[in-house]
């Protein structure tokens, strides 16, 4: 074996997924067929859940001190979620992609790892025991795992006929980066009688300190094909339809075309290689969550391997990846259609659409509406479907972050480690085959007894014995 894991695309997913098993001590190759960095403008918005993530990996705070990162409010389908209704203690921030992108890649060369660039792959080939992988430039890499996180058009995915049913792009709509005057509100949604509409996020300051924001235009008439430029004058002209004189173009810095198709692949596991991020779902950028899914997926992955190359998995650990990631990936689809209706982002002025959408805003302004909306647009509504869930409410869901004395969980968990919480110091005993693998933090832990996975997820609670779950989740113990 040359490596033991190929991550082929270095995105958010893969960085995220090389950062993972960089802390899981296992050796990775991070290729990208890109000779530099994309610059393209992407995401912009970051979900609680995702800097949770970043904050148990003690990367939240160099994160954003890379810049002025403002605090988003996040939104359903234009009706924005006040803070007030989002319970999680970390409050989504604008960090554009490139942003993500270019700290993760410094992050990873900072611990010697390097990402391989101009290598695209183009063939790929398993057995029993690995995955041999050919690139253009004449390249071979032999794996014992492959990871796809080589976006939307993955090659990886099309090498291995990966079955990605879904809805081919219909309609398209304009997004870009640019500098405007007259906006009043950092974010809003704002439709005219005749069904246009704009978006607008901040999108933090430009090196000159001056507010740059992301602008989506849609409505009739607006779905051009791709490939065709977004002007400047299209812009001022969408602009004004929705605005009048108010807001106004000063700059436009990027834009593109993007539309609406939404796809998920069948199966996330295929042998020895798995695929993740945009290469397993594609949807409209609704709610921001394409980026913040991928990187979820990567965290839900990233220990397993880890755990399998150490040779600790137990039996079916890699099948959890599939079976925990793809209903995830399949309710972000869900909920970006409704988004999508409700929006009539299509700009179709339809009638039973307008009323829907006129009893959903009104709904939306109920406390407990506005905190299921919240729940489910910051990634906090994820519950994996794990064994013990109807036995306890915590099962599945993401750790509380408690205070446990000497340290906070999200902080227990920078060691990549499980956590079991013993606040009786009763399972010493049961736990200790496990030390290689789960930390246990005994007395002084103000909580009921929990364990917890690498990637921040309960996998049982309550006062029975916990050895099923450390053999069903950590393995044999040495
Ligand atoms: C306008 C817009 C706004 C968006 N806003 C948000 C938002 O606010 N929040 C959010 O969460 N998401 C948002 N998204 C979605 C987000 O950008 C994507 O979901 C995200 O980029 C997916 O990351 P990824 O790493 O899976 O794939 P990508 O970012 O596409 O990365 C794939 C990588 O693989 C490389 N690659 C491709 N093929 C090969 C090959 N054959 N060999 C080697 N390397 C290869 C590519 O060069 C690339 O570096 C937005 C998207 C758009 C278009």
């Amino acid at each position: 074996m040359d490596t033991d894991v190929l991550i082929v695309g270095a995105g958010p997913t893969g960085m995220t997924l090389a950062n993972e098993l960089l802390i899981a001590g296992v050796s990775t190759v991070l290729a990208d067929k890109l000779s530099q960095r994309s610059d393209l403008s992407r995401a912009g918005g970051v979900q609680s859940r995702t800097l949770e993530a970043l904050d148990q990996r003690g990367l939240l705070e160099p994160l954003l001190a890379t810049g002025e990162h403002p605090a988003i409010t996040g939104h359903f389908a234009g009706i924005p979620l006040p803070h007030d209704a989002n319970r999680h203690r970390l409050p989504w921030r604008s960090v554009p992609q490139v942003v993500i992108e270019e700290f993760f890649e410094q992050h990873l060369a900072a611990h010697g790892l390097h990402v391989r660039r101009d290598h695209e792959l183009v063939a790929l080939a398993q057995d029993d025991d690995g995955v041999t992988a050919a690139f253009a430039n004449g390249a071979t890499l032999r794996s014992r795992y492959l990871v796809a996180a080589d976006g939307a058009h993955s090659a990886v995915r099309s090498l291995l006929r990966a079955g990605f049913p879904g809805q081919p792009g219909t309609l398209t709509i304009a997004a870009a980066d640019v500098r405007l005057g007259g906006v009043d509100a950092p974010t809003s949604h704002t439709w005219n009688e005749d069904g246009h509409w704009a978006a607008v996020f901040p999108l933090g300051t430009d090196p000159q300190g001056r507010q740059l924001h992301r602008l989506v235009l849609g409505g009739p008439g607006r779905s051009l094909p791709r490939d065709i430029p977004v002007t400047e004058d299209e812009i001022r002209h969408g602009l004004s339809t929705v605005f009048g004189p108010r807001v106004h173009l000063l700059e436009l810095r990027y834009a593109r075309r993007i539309t609406n198709a939404s796809r998920q692949v069948e199966q996330y596991r295929h042998g020895r290689v798995f695929l993740a991020g945009d290469a397993a779902h594609v949807h409209l950028p609704l709610g921001a969550q394409g980026m913040n899914t991928g990187m979820q997926d990567a965290l839900n992955l990233g220990w397993k391997l880890g755990a399998a190359v150490h040779g600790w998995a137990p039996e079916n650990l890699l099948d959890t990846y599939h079976a925990e990631r793809h209903p995830a990936g399949a309710a972000v689809l869900r909920n970006v259609r409704a988004q999508s209706l409700l929006m009539d982002w299509a700009g179709t002025r339809d009638p039973e659409v307008l009323a829907a959408r006129e009893i959903f805003t009104a709904m939306a302004q109920l406390p407990d509406t506005q905190r299921h909306l919240a729940d489910l647009m910051s990634g906090m509504a994820i519950r994996y479907p794990l064994h013990g869930t109807e036995a306890h409410s915590l099962v599945g869901r993401p750790a509380p972050d408690l205070d446990l004395g000497p340290a906070r969980v999200h902080e227990l968990l920078r060691s990549g480690h499980g956590i079991l919480l013993d606040p009786g110091d009763t399972f010493a005993g049961v736990a200790g085959p496990w030390s290689d693998r789960v930390d246990r933090v005994g007395q002084g832990a103000r909580t009921e007894p929990m364990l917890i996975r690498p990637d921040g997820y309960v996998c049982w609670a309550g006062a029975a014995d916990p050895e099923p779950a450390l053999n069903r989740w950590f393995g044999e113990p040495r």
